[in-house]
Parts: structure tokens; sequence; C-alpha cells
């Protein structure tokens, strides 16, 4: 298959072709042909898919085709996502495929001045990717205009509603005109987003790639069991003894990240953090920084985890282990992209056994144990595997936080992975509920 076939037109095909793209992947596949002919999606899809092509091409010749010309304050297509370094790269791949075409683009996003923002949107643009509530934001002051709004798509669907969005999903939707299309895209499908789709979509085509097999990938996972005091040392030893290159390393907290990476950076590593409390500029200026490889070790809070593509990235490091067990897949789904081979290490203390455990039910493996000599743990990390049985208690188990659920992932580079669940159908509802909003992380 190419993406001629799939009806793309000429300037498409010729950003695509410099980008090196050479066949469509199975979610631009099935996404391209339905989206070009109007219809609604509900598409279970990860980051690292190509999800972003399959919704930002046909949407780019829809807007190319179709339509008057875009008005003063107005917008013909929205694209929200959950964060703002997901709105800066879902709008430069926006810039890159459309890089032939006269439409405008824009990005908006909370954390910098609105006032740019609104200057930019005064002659109206074709399409804006932005984050839920500064979006309501600029609605709310007049900045923009829904009345020639054609496409909507919710990208990270599940992430909007985890960071808490859905009072503004709820907000925005009702400014929108109801004759639209809307596209969906989501990785994993809670009762809330069936809920939320159910109100946005009408008779949408439901797409689901094959799942990411997270055990058989081109990503190495293993663990290294370790004292909790111990494991800023045995990372500091990990990166001077192994050599490690460029290292994308996660912390559970923002102190975490705030504390390691000053660390590092006391011990002459070039280092930086990005959290949620850091000022925007900041985070994107870490970001740039690390993907022109000027900084060694990046250590994010979850944040960073999804979403961001850094090319070639080699390492991943679970400083902390998630939360939430789907945070494992996204986080080490940072590495290994686009078919290159990758590494996850985790280094568990024993007050994690019950995350470790979601984990491996999750992604249906038992991560592999390597002892680092002189780093083995005093407090045991008791034997774990994929069913779930944590075989030996610690002697002070902690309570449980979360439990794993099912994701279901893919990308097209990998083997056919046992078939996840479908997608249950979309029923019609009144309105979606998400219960309190959560701190962002
Ligand atoms: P996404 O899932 O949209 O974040 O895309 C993941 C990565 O795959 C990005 O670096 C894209 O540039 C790349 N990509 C998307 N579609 C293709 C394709 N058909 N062939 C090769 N690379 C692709």
């Amino acid at each position: 298959m190419t993406f001629a076939s799939l009806g793309l037109i000429e300037p498409l095909l010729r950003a695509i072709d410099t980008l090196g793209y050479q066949t469509p992947s199975p979610v631009q596949a099935q996404a391209i042909p339905a989206v070009l002919a109007g219809r609604d999606l509900l598409a279970a899809a990860q980051t690292g898919t190509g999800k972003t092509a399959g919704f930002a091409l046909p949407l780019l010749q829809r807007l190319m085709m179709e339509g008057a010309q875009v008005e003063s304050n107005s917008v013909r297509a929205l694209v929200l996502v959950p964060t703002r370094e997901l709105a800066e790269q879902v709008h430069e791949s926006f810039r890159q495929y459309g890089q032939h075409l006269p439409l405008r683009t824009y990005a908006v996003y909370g954390g910098v001045s609105i006032n740019p923002q609104m200057m930019k949107l005064r002659k109206g643009v074709d399409l804006l990717v932005a984050t839920p509530g500064r979006l309501l934001d600029l609605f709310r002051q007049n900045a923009l205009k829904f009345g020639q709004l054609q496409a909507l798509v919710l990208d990270e669907a599940d992430r909007m509603l985890d960071l808490g969005f859905a009072e503004e999903l709820r907000a925005i939707y009702a400014a929108l005109p109801k004759q639209r299309q809307t596209l969906l895209f989501s990785a994993t499908f809670s009762e809330a987003i069936r809920l939320l789709a159910g109100q946005m979509l009408n008779e949408p085509l439901s797409i689901e790639v094959s799942p990411r097999n997270v055990a058989a990938s081109s990503v190495k996972q293993w663990l290294i069991p370790v004292d909790k005091k111990r494991k800023a040392e045995l990372f500091l030893h990990l990166l001077r003894e192994r050599r490690w290159g460029q290292v994308l390393v996660f912390a559970k907290t923002r102190n975490g990240v705030d504390q390691l990476s000053e660390l590092l950076q006391a011990e002459g590593i070039v280092a930086d953090g990005i959290h949620g409390d850091r000022p925007q500029a900041t985070r994107q200026r870490a970001l740039d920084r690390f993907k022109a490889r000027e900084v060694q070790v990046l250590v994010a809070t979850d944040v960073a985890a999804r979403g961001l593509d850094i090319d070639d990235l080699p390492l991943v490091v679970n400083f902390d282990l998630p939360i939430v067990a789907e945070d494992y897949v996204h986080r080490i789904g940072r590495t290994g992209r686009a078919g290159a081979k990758g590494q996850a290490v985790s280094l568990v203390c024993a007050d994690e056994v019950q995350l470790l455990a979601a984990i491996e039910v999750l992604t249906r493996q038992t991560l592999q144990r390597i002892d680092e000599q002189d780093f083995e743990p005093d407090h045991r990390v008791p034997q774990t595997d994929a069913s779930g049985q944590v075989l030996k208690k610690p002697k002070k188990p902690k309570k449980p936080k979360t439990t794993g659920s099912k994701a279901a992932l893919g990308r097209w580079v990998e083997s056919e992975a046992p078939a996840q669940p479908q997608v249950k159908a979309v029923r019609k509802v009144p309105s979606f509920n998400t219960g309190p909003r959560k701190k962002k992380p």
C-alpha cells in the first residue's frame, strides 16, 4: 500500500516523501480514507503508531479542498491535546505535513503569555492545536469563534481526562457547532472515555491498531533491585560504569526531579529536569536542549511520558516506578521508536513491589532482574510475576496505590501481539462525568 493509493493530494505526498515515510502505518491506512470521506473516528491508538499523520494528513487535505476562507478570530479545525509539549509537537507535525499548502496553523497552550496568542488569532487560523484550558480562556475573552469549525480532534483523550480536563472539554463541546467531523484518539477506553465518545461522535468508525507487545518489542527491559536510599548512587554508578549516553529518567515527584537533576549537575553531568512546576519556556528549553543532545540526562515526571518524540533515544530509566501502570508503557515508549533498538531499566526498591506487579500484569511479562554488584538491597524486593502474584510479601507491605488496567497500544514496526479486548460499542449518553480534578503531574 502507498500513501498515493489512500487518495492524498500531491503537495502532501511530496511532504511525506521528504520525511522519508514509505508505507502508511496500520492506523494511517485505516484512518486516512475514513477521515477523507468525512467520517467520525474512534481510534485506540498510541503515540508511536503514526497516529498524528493518521489524522493530520487527511485533515489538511479537507481544509485545502473544502470550506470557505477563514475569517478573523476563527478556526476551521481544532486539535485538543493534554500537554503543552504535545501541542508543540503535534503542531510541528502539521507544519511539516502542510509545508506545501497555503494553510495557517498555530498552537496555543497555557504557561505563556496569552496576548501574543490573541494577536495571532486575529487573522484567523485554519488549524489550531490547543490545550483545553488555554483554549477556553481564549474563547471566553472573545479571541476565538467556532462558527466556521468543521473538524475537531481529541488527541490522547484518556490523558486529558486523567489530567482533569473533563470540565473544560464539556465547556468546549457546548461552544462548538453540532455539524462537524470529530476524531477521538485514546490509548485506553475507560467508562469516562466511552461516555465522552458517546456524546461527541456520530456513528464513528472504530479503529484499533494491533496492540503493542512490550515484552517482545524492540525495547529491552529489565530491573535492578536496590534500596530506596541508594537509588541516586546506583544511577550515577551505572551512568559512569556503563558509559551511558543520553538518558531520559523518570522520577515520581517534582521534588524527586529537582533533587536528582541537581545532584547530577553537582557531579559535573549535564542534566536538566522537566515537571509541571517549571515555567513553560524552561521546560521547552530543557527538551530542546535534550533533543539537540546538549543535555545528557533529562529527568522528568510523567508529564514528559506521553507524546514526546525524541529521535534515537537509546535509554529510558525508571528511577521510580510510575503510580499508574500504563505510564510505564508510555515511558518506555520514548525509546525503541520507529524500529530502533532501545533499553528501559527500572531501579526498583521493596516499597515498589505492588507497582511492579501491576506493570507485569499489564505488560504480560515478568521483568528480568539483574543485580548490580555492591548494590544488592538490604530490603529484598519480593519476587513477582505476570499473574499479579507477589510471591513473598515484604516485611512491611505498603498498601497498593493502584492496579494496572489494560492498554491497547500499537506500533506498526512490531510483530503482532495477542489481541487486547475490543473497543466496546459506543453508547449514546446525555453527559459525561469523570470525578474530581486531579493535580497535574
Ligand atoms: P506518532 O505516533 O504520530 O507520534 O508518530 C511516531 C513517529 O513515527 C514520528 O516520528 C513520525 O514522524 C513517524 N512516522 C509516522 N508515520 C510514519 C510512516 N508512515 N513511516 C515512517 N515513520 C512514520
